[in-house]
């Protein structure tokens, strides 16, 4: 079940660093609300890293209002397909911040998103500048989502039309990307994408899944520039090539719920077998460079979040793929044919 923001700024709001600065807003009352018409008696808490200074409070006043016991996850938290199993068995509710639903955990998961403060206005005027179309595909992630009709207007106030793609998918919402998912800008009749949010992933994502050209301009920061995905695509082609003479090759399937891709994974192990490479199936939860070390492996592929092969890559000793670079390197797939992975 999910929960969206709070837009009525109500003093029982929480504000959450998120180590930039500015903050998130949570709603507080909602989420009281809920606890109190479940009966649940033990309630965990669940947030990314971002969110995670606003918990002990919200323990605290969770226990005083309600008198429930409050467990909080220590552990990290990746995202919304990231969610704490261990802690589900031991709680009779858990709230799980910061993210939308994907549709996929279990019902005693309660989503909780949070949204950022302020409005995308400055952030879409910074960026002007810098687009050359007149028609233009918006994206953002879940915190700016509810404000994406505030950057039609800004643009038409240029005369320029913006376009929003349709919820589908993992995108809950019109507009919404996730590190893993872009069908929400993907086909637009659009010359070029405007990303309204934080980090490199997402903007590059669109870039590599569309082929066209992507302005990023953070709300946050104020930056705004024009995203080249040719480094990242140079440092994937290094590891495509590394991996080219892989024998001994992990494919990792995640323990997280909303990265366990079984049937993506199967599917590679086949198409390496029929190509003669020595193929196993890992089975992780955190998925860290040691993790691959005493396998003796030769090279990955990660059927995980898609980011850790494509983050992360530089930790590792071998090369760590993704499925789609992995059919490039033993010719199931052509060059010319590369995307982005994703979980559709
Ligand atoms: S798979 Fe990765 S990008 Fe997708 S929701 Fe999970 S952490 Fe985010």
């Amino acid at each position: 079940m999910a929960r969206e923001p709070s837009t009525s700024g109500s003093s029982s709001s929480i504000s959450a660093s998120t180590g930039f600065t500015s903050s998130v807003q949570l709603d507080m009352d909602g989420i009281i609300e809920i606890i109190r018409s479940s009966g649940a008696k033990i309630v965990g808490l669940q947030a990314p890293e971002g969110l995670k200074r606003a918990l002990p409070n919200m323990a605290r006043e969770i226990s005083d209002k309600i008198g429930a016991e409050v467990i909080i996850s220590g552990d990290p938290c990746y995202g919304a397909c990231d969610i704490d199993l261990d802690l589900g068995k031991e709680v009779d509710l858990v709230i799980h911040l910061g993210h939308a639903e994907l549709g996929e955990g279990p019902d005693k998961f309660i989503y909780f998103e949070a949204s950022m403060p302020g409005d995308l206005k400055d952030a879409v005027g910074n960026s002007i500048p810098l687009l050359k179309g007149r028609r233009i595909g918006i994206a953002t992630t879940v915190q700016h989502v509810h404000k994406l009709k505030e950057a039609l207007k800004v643009l038409q106030d240029h005369d320029i039309q913006g376009v929003i793609g349709p919820a589908c998918g993992r995108a809950r919402y019109p507009g919404q990307v996730l590190g893993c998912f872009f069908g929400t800008v993907k086909g637009l009749d659009v010359e070029e994408y405007l990303f309204l949010g934080t980090g490199r992933f997402h903007p590059l994502g669109i870039a590599l899944s569309t082929g066209k050209r992507v302005v990023a301009s953070d709300p946050v920061t104020g930056e705004v520039a024009e995203i080249d995905p040719d480094p990242m695509l140079r440092r994937r082609w290094g590891a495509i090539a590394r991996a080219m003479d892989s024998k001994k090759i992990a494919v990792i399937v995640s323990k997280k719920p909303g990265q366990r891709r079984w049937e993506t994974a199967r599917k590679v192990i086949d198409l390496g077998k029929a190509k003669g490479r020595d193929m196993m199936l890992v089975y992780l939860d955190n998925i860290e460079p040691d993790r691959l070390l005493n396998l003796g492996v030769d090279a990955a592929v990660s059927t995980a979040c898609p980011r850790i092969a494509l983050d992360d890559t530089a930790k590792y000793s071998v090369p760590v793929l993704t499925p789609q670079e992995f059919e490039i390197v033993i010719g199931y797939r052509r060059g010319e044919d590369y995307e982005p992975d994703e979980c559709l």
